[in-house]
């Protein structure tokens, strides 16, 4: 088989290469750093199978031109799947596979460590005393112990979010359309989701981005929020209204906030942009507040979960060459 992966830079290339090698797979494969999208689908020409990231495009008419080059596999290496189009690709034949879990610690650690940055100030902190500078005027932080920390989604990523929270003496409450018993046995209480808003000093996301879970987080949810609360998103951008989100912040109502995602991230992430002007304005607005933290959709970026990741994608290939059976098959 020929297969094209796109969006790939050099620790993605580095770790399929070894990992193609030590599952000796002997397949064809092409790596692009091009993201995918409509003008650059043609890559995949004469492939059997294209393999994908989180901020690439499989909206219907690049499915329809992957159809179209020959391409009837789309395999994520990720597990969300908000970047592809499953009605499309079931009308076209098209076998969509994923990478279901690579790392949940990854990502919970990546959370926490977010939260403990926010509120701690080591961003600010770092630059400071690399100069010189030991004043603590604007660092001061809070207890963790005795707050009570909103977890939006209990999957493997929030449970273990939640069990973090927990480990540092806080009270954990959570929402979910399922209860998970795993969560459940980290002591997480389940409320509703106003109950949430209304009672979390620190709110994590961890649900997936489902036109029902489109800006989950907007005006309404805002106004129901505790003066001074925490946000934090490493799940998806889309589940935040940011405009609404920059009103919050401005009005004080939103004491800090953490993004991991954004919902403008696709063509901005994973690339170096300095020296360039930014074009999207609530993306530069976030900026100017002193109590954002933005990092670049790197929550996932472990050596375990990288490893996982091609690991699972090699058995993807593997299942491709018997046509199945695809135990990591995402179907509409
Ligand atoms: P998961 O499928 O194990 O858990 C998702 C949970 O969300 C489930 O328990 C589900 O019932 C719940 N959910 C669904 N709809 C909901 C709703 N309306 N309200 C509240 N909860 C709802 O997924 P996971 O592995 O824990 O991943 C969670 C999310 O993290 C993914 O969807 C993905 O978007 C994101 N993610 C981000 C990164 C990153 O690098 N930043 C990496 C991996 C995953």
């Amino acid at each position: 088989m020929k297969i094209a992966f796109f969006s790939s830079h050099a620790y993605d290339t580095e770790t399929m290469k070894a990992m193609a090698k030590q599952e000796g797979i002997e397949h064809e494969l092409h790596f692009f750093a091009h993201r995918l999208q409509y003008a650059t689908a043609p890559l995949a020409t004469g492939c059997d199978a294209i393999v994908i990231f989180v901020n690439d495009t499989a909206n219907a008419a690049v499915l329809h031109k992957l159809h179209e080059v020959g391409v009837r596999a789309v395999l994520l290496r990720c597990a969300g799947f908000d970047m592809i189009n499953l009605d499309v690709a079931a009308e076209l034949g098209i076998t969509v596979l994923r990478v279901p879990a690579y790392s949940p610690f990854a990502v919970a650690e990546h959370a926490a460590g977010l939260m403990m940055t926010l509120n701690r100030k080591y961003h600010r902190a770092y630059n400071r005393t690399r100069e010189f500078n030991f004043n603590l005027q604007g660092l001061l932080g809070f207890d963790l112990h005795g707050k009570t920390v909103g977890v939006m989604g209990t999957g493997k990523i929030g449970a273990l979010f939640g069990k973090i929270a927990a480990g540092f003496g806080c009270k954990v409450i959570a929402y979910d359309v399922y209860e998970n018993a795993e969560a459940l046995s980290y002591g997480i209480e389940y409320v509703s989701l106003d109950e949430l808003f209304a009672q979390s000093d620190i709110i994590s996301l961890h649900c997936p981005l489902f036109p029902s879970t489109h800006h989950v987080i907007n005006e309404d949810a805002i106004g129901k929020m505790k003066k001074g609360v925490m946000l934090i998103n490493t799940s998806r951008g889309g589940l935040i209204d940011t405009k609404a989100l920059i009103r919050g912040l401005k009005s004080d109502k939103i004491g800090s906030v953490a993004l991991d995602v954004f919902e403008g991230e696709n063509g901005i992430f994973y690339d170096d942009h300095s020296g360039e002007i930014m074009q999207d304005e609530n993306f530069t607005k976030l900026f100017t507040f002193h109590n954002v933290l933005v990092t670049g959709h790197q929550a996932f970026f472990t050596k375990e979960a990288l490893e996982n990741i091609a690991k699972t994608t090699m058995d993807n290939i593997r299942a491709l060459e018997t046509s199945g059976p695809y135990v990591n098959e995402v179907k509409k």
